[in-house]
C-alpha cells in the first residue's frame, strides 16, 4: 500500500518550517528532495572508505571503486542498458549534452542540419548553437501547439538527409509535457539522424527503457531523481561511444601518455577525465534504489492524482490560465493569473511557507510563444499531498485579493 505519511518520514527536510509555516515544497521539477537514506550514503562514503578510485591497489581505494562501479550498474540495469561501459558519469544533463555536442563539432559539416524542438532547456538549445557557429551547421526547430505539444506533422516536414542531430527533452520543466519519443526516435532514425534525448524532466516520473527506445544518447541528472547535486549521465550507444572524440583530457581517460601521442581509455574511462564525484555517483545508486523500492508504477499513479486534482481546484481561481494542456503530462502545473506578475505570487506564496518557481524556467523561447514574461510552476512529488495543493490553492487566492 501506497502511505505517503510514510514516505514523508524518509526525508528530513519535509519537517522544517519556512516562515513560520512547515515547508510546502512544490518546486520538484527544479531539484527534488534527498531521503536520509541517500544523505547517510554520502557520510559513509566520506567517514569510512574516502579514497580514490581506479587507482590505489589499497583496501579503501578498493571499496571506494568497487562501490562506484556497482552504481553504475544499478544506472545501467535501472535504464536496461545492454553495456555498463555505455554508462558515462557526468557531472549532469548540462555536462552531458555539452559532451555530445562537443564531440560532434569534429564530425559536422557546413549545411548539415541539427532539430531541437520548441520546448527544449536552455541547456539543450544553447550548447547545439555553440556547434552550429563552430561548424556551419543550421538549427531547426520542431514547433509546437498552444497546447504544448510537439506538430509531429511539421517535424517530418523539416526531416531530411541533410538532418545529422535531434534533440528533444522527453518531459518539458516547463510545461510537464511528455513527447513521444519513441516516435521522434524512429522517424529520425530512417533518416539516418542521430538522437540525444533530455530526460533530466522525465527520470523522477518515467522509468525509460533505452534499449527499446534505441537512443543513441539519453542524459539525465542524479539531483531531480532524489539523488545528490553534481552527478548525472549520460548513455551513449557504443557505436558512438568509439566514434565520438574524448571532451576533456586528463588522467582516468588515457591508456598511456608520452609527450610524442597519448592513447585513450577504453569506454567509459574515455569521457571520464579526472577524479569524479564518487560519493556523488554512490548515492545516485542508492537513489535509483529508493525510487524502484516504491516503484514507478505506483510513483505514476499517485502523481497523476495529485497532477489532476491540483488542476482542477487551481482552474477554479478566476481568470487564471495553464499552460501546457496536453493529454500526456507528468505532475507539472505552469500558469498565470490575468494581470499579476508570476514573481509577485511567488513572493506571497513563499511567505506562507509555500516553495514555486516563477520565471522562464530556462525556456525563454516557450515564453516568448505565449507571449508571456513567465509562469508559476508548481511542480509536484511523490511525497506531496492534497492537503499541500489545497495550500496552495487558497495562499494563491489570497495573493490575487490582495494584488489586484
Ligand atoms: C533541469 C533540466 C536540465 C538541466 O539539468 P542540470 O542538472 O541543471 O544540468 C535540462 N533539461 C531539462 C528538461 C531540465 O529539466
Amino acid at each position: 500500500m501506497y502511505s505517503v505519511e510514510k514516505i514523508r518520514e524518509d526525508f528530513p527536510i519535509l519537517k522544517r518550517k519556512v516562515n513560520g509555516y512547515p515547508l510546502i515544497y512544490l518546486d520538484n521539477a527544479a531539484t527534488s528532495q534527498k531521503p536520509q537514506l541517500v544523505i547517510d550514503c554520502i557520510v559513509d562514503y566520506y567517514s569510512n572508505y574516502n579514497a580514490n578510485i581506479h587507482r590505489g591497489v589499497h583496501t579503501l581505494s578498493q571499496e571506494a571503486t568497487d562501490a562506484y562501479e556497482i552504481a553504475r550498474k544499478k544506472i545501467q540495469k535501472h535504464f536496461n542498458i545492454k553495456n555498463s561501459h555505455e554508462v558515462i558519469f557526468t557531472s549532469g544533463t548540462t555536462h552531458g549534452i555539452n559532451l555530445v555536442a562537443n564531440g560532434f563539432s569534429e564530425i559536422l559539416l557546413k549545411g548539415d542540419e541539427i532539430l531541437v524542438s520548441a520546448m527544449e532547456h536552455h541547456s539543450n538549445i544553447v550548447p547545439w548553437q555553440m556547434l552550429c557557429e563552430r561548424t556551419g551547421a543550421i538549427l531547426k526547430v520542431i514547433p509546437m501547439n498552444q497546447e504544448g505539444v510537439l506538430v509531429l506533422s511539421e517535424y517530418e516536414a523539416i526531416l531530411s538527409e541533410k538532418t545529422k542531430l535531434v534533440f528533444v527533452n522527453h518531459v518539458s520543466n516547463a510545461l510537464g509535457t511528455i513527447n513521444p519519443i519513441s516516435e521522434i526516435i524512429k522517424k529520425a532514425q530512417d533518416k539516418g539522424a542521430a538522437v540525444l534525448i533530455d530526460g533530466a524532466q522525465s527520470c523522477s516520473h518515467i522509468k525509460p527503457d533505452l534499449q527499446k527506445l534505441n537512443v543513441d544518447f539519453y542524459v539525465t541528472s542524479a539531483h531531480k531523481m532524489c539523488g545528490p547535486t553534481g552527478v548525472g549521465m549520460l548513455y551513449m550507444n557504443e557505436k558512438w561511444g568509439n566514434i565520438l572524440p574524448p571532451y576533456q583530457g586528463g588522467g582516468e581517460m588515457i591508456k598511456e601518455v608520452t609527450f610524442k601521442k597519448t592513447t585513450y581509455a577504453d569506454l567509459p574511462h574515455k569521457f571520464e577525465a579526472g577524479t569524479p564525484n564518487i560519493s556523488g555517483g554512490i548515492a545516485f545508486g542508492s537513489a535509483i534504489d529508493y525510487l524502484n523500492n516504491i516503484g514507478f508504477a505506483e510513483i505514476e499513479k499517485y502523481e497523476m492524482a495529485l497532477l489532476s486534482y491540483a488542476t482542477n481546484e487551481l482552474l477554479k481561481i478566476d481568470d487564471l490560465t495553464i499552460y501546457g494542456t496536453g493529454p500526456d503530462k507528468t505532475s507539472v502545473v505552469s500558469f498565470n493569473i490575468d494581470g499579476i506578475h508570476p514573481y509577485d505570487i511567488g513572493t506571497i506564496v513563499d511567505k506562507l511557507g509555500i516553495a514555486v518557481r516563477t520565471g522562464h524556467h530556462c525556456t525563454q523561447p516557450i515564453m516568448a510563444f505565449y507571449k508571456i514574461p513567465g509562469t508559476v510552476r508548481a511542480s509536484f512529488a511523490f511525497y506531496n499531498t492534497k492537503e499541500e495543493i489545497d495550500a496552495l490553492v487558497s495562499a494563491v487566492k489570497k495573493a490575487q485579493m490582495m494584488l489586484t
